[in-house]
């Protein structure tokens, strides 16, 4: 089963073109969606999750159609909203199952709804409120609330903000274990997540696609084009005047910059071999 899309389009009221025929093949495997704050992620993830409407466009899960078949979709499909921010006194687990029931699992659930804690390694925090658990805590519940019932497409949006390293390690093995068997989108403006997670992937900007592909093609396709250099603050100026610089880095308190152009530059930049953030920033940037 794969996810087609379509010429996807959608426009707000307040004329903001959110998305803008966004064409995209997902397969089966850990799919990333990367983009900036307010590149169109959210749109096209709710889109997908059938909570709201495009204007136009298409979206094909398998045989369903996604914009029009929303009861079939939603059989199939676990959702972990960005906002998912709801956290209320009762218990891990009688939040869980409750969830579990209303996603219409009947006989079983019980042994379900413990197995998916012990998945994410809450079991022993089953019987504590929701509203005491850490940051890393939460999004493991949310994971777990959105792979209940064992869904074929999987959406998780901006799942690692405010999680701390070893969380966001912990949630990183979670959801590739999760995410060879299903369709998962994780939508995220941090490249790392990307490079760490995905094997198919999308860069998307004011709601347009700018790259769609493996994360190796990306960079192949920008291969002796980025050049780095560490300057000095004061130096700063004058070379962003120059050159095109598609990030700041700082090194030890010195700003590493990676420039991207075709010629070797001289003036004592080096070659450097492209990363994923060199693809992302140059995509951004308009360059590559
Ligand atoms: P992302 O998830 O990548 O941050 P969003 O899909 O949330 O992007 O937003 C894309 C653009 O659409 C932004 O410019 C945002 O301000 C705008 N936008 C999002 N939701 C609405 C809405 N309900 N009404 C009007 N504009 C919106």
């Amino acid at each position: 089963m794969e996810l087609e899309i379509s010429s996807l389009s959608k426009t707000y009221a307040n004329g903001v073109r959110a998305l803008d025929d966004v064409s995209l093949t997902i397969p089966r495997g850990m799919y990333g969606l990367l983009g900036p704050n307010g590149a169109g992620k959210s749109t096209l993830m709710r889109t997908i999750a059938t909570l709201q409407d495009a204007d136009q466009g298409s979206v094909r899960l398998g045989e369903l159609d996604v914009l029009t078949q929303k009861e079939g979709v939603r059989a199939l499909l676990g959702y972990l909203p960005q906002d998912f921010g709801v956290y209320p006194k009762i218990s891990a687990y009688d939040m869980l199952d409750h969830l579990a029931l209303l996603k219409g699992l009947g006989q079983g659930r019980k042994a379900q709804v413990e197995a998916m804690l012990e998945r994410v390694n809450l079991y022993e925090h089953r019987k504590k409120a929701l509203a005491s658990f850490s940051g890393g805590m939460r999004q493991r519940f949310g994971i777990a609330q959105a792979l209940i019932g064992n869904p074929q497409l999987v959406i998780v949006d901006e799942p690692t903000a405010g999680l701390d390293p070893g969380e966001r390690n912990r949630f990183y093995n979670l959801l590739s274990e999760v995410g060879e068997h299903v369709i998962l989108i994780l939508s995220t403006h941090i490249v790392q997540d990307v490079m760490e997670l995905c094997t198919n992937m999308a860069i998307i900007n004011r709601g347009r696609v700018l790259f769609a592909g493996r994360p190796e093609d990306g960079t192949r396709a920008i291969e002796g084009r980025i050049w780095r250099k560490s300057i000095t603050k004061a130096e700063m100026a004058a070379h962003e005047a120059q050159y095109r610089v598609i990030s700041t880095k700082l090194i030890g308190g010195r700003p590493l910059i990676h420039i991207y152009q075709e010629e070797a530059p001289g003036d004592g930049f080096i070659a450097s071999a492209p990363d994923l953030e060199d693809v992302f920033f140059s995509k951004i940037a308009g360059l590559a």
